[in-house]
């Protein structure tokens, strides 16, 4: 589906908030690599979308009233055979149950396992004033707890992509720590400039979050995404 006819069915469904998986085609589209995502509707589903992805998966739970899906159990990693994956769909969507008993539950999103990287964040949202703001930080508790993160107006240009790199406290973590993979700081910068042509092309876009990137020494991967409009 492309950009407009998934927001066009949002909108026609009275939602703001989109899928994951509406809001990683979306991103696929503008040219931003992702783990693409598949809905299954049950764990049978799950385990056959997965034989056609191949092992090992993730399965996430699929809800337009949940949007931080680790919180209610959501999120099942590494599941290497069609019995763990169909466990997984289960065990997910009973805690979601749980965790949320009038959710709205749609099934889970199965995607591909992606190898670690270093986790990073880019992510837009709108200021009263000033417009489009892009956001660039490092993952987990750089962001959470150290509020380690630059933040630039959009329209960025090249060189405000690389100093919103360069800026964070934690860089030397992209330069390669303790024998770590260093980041591909190049496509980094690549992946801020086309989110910035993105917002600034769909302005019903208010909210935009991906949310972890995984960086590696070659090119970076979008493993979750959130992308609410306006
Ligand atoms: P949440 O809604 O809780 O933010 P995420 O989709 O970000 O859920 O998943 C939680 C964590 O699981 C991520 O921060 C990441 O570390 C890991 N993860 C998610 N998707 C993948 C994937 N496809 N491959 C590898 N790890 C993943
Ligand atoms: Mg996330």
């Amino acid at each position: 589906m492309s950009i407009i006819s998934i927001i066009d069915k949002a909108k026609a469904e009275d939602r703001t908030l989109l899928s994951e998986i509406e809001s990683k085609n979306i991103l696929e589209e503008a040219g931003i690599p992702t783990t693409h995502a598949r809905l299954a509707g049950s764990a049978k589903e799950a385990a056959a979308v997965a034989g056609e992805i191949g092992f090992p998966v993730v399965l996430k739970i699929m809800s337009r009233d949940i949007s931080h899906k680790s919180d209610v159990g959501g999120v099942k990693l590494n599941l290497g055979t069609a019995e763990e994956v169909e466990a997984a769909y289960n065990e997910i969507v009973a805690a979601a149950k749980k965790a949320q008993p009038d959710a709205a539950i749609d099934g889970v999103s199965v995607q591909k396992m992606a190898r670690p990287g270093i986790e990073v964040i880019m992510g837009m949202t709108q200021d009263a004033q000033f417009g489009p703001v892009l956001m660039f930080g490092l993952g987990g508790i750089f962001v959470e707890v150290l509020k380690d993160v630059s933040f630039r107006l959009v329209p960025i240009t090249p060189r405000d992509a690389r100093q919103m790199i360069q800026e964070i406290k934690g860089r030397p973590l992209l330069e390669g720590y303790r024998g770590q993979e260093p980041a591909d700081v190049e496509a980094l910068e690549k992946l801020l400039l086309k989110l910035s042509a993105f917002v600034e092309a769909h302005p019903e876009i208010a909210e935009l979050d991906l949310n972890p990137i995984f960086a590696y020494k070659d090119g970076a991967l979008a493993v979750d995404a959130r992308i609410v409009l306006a």
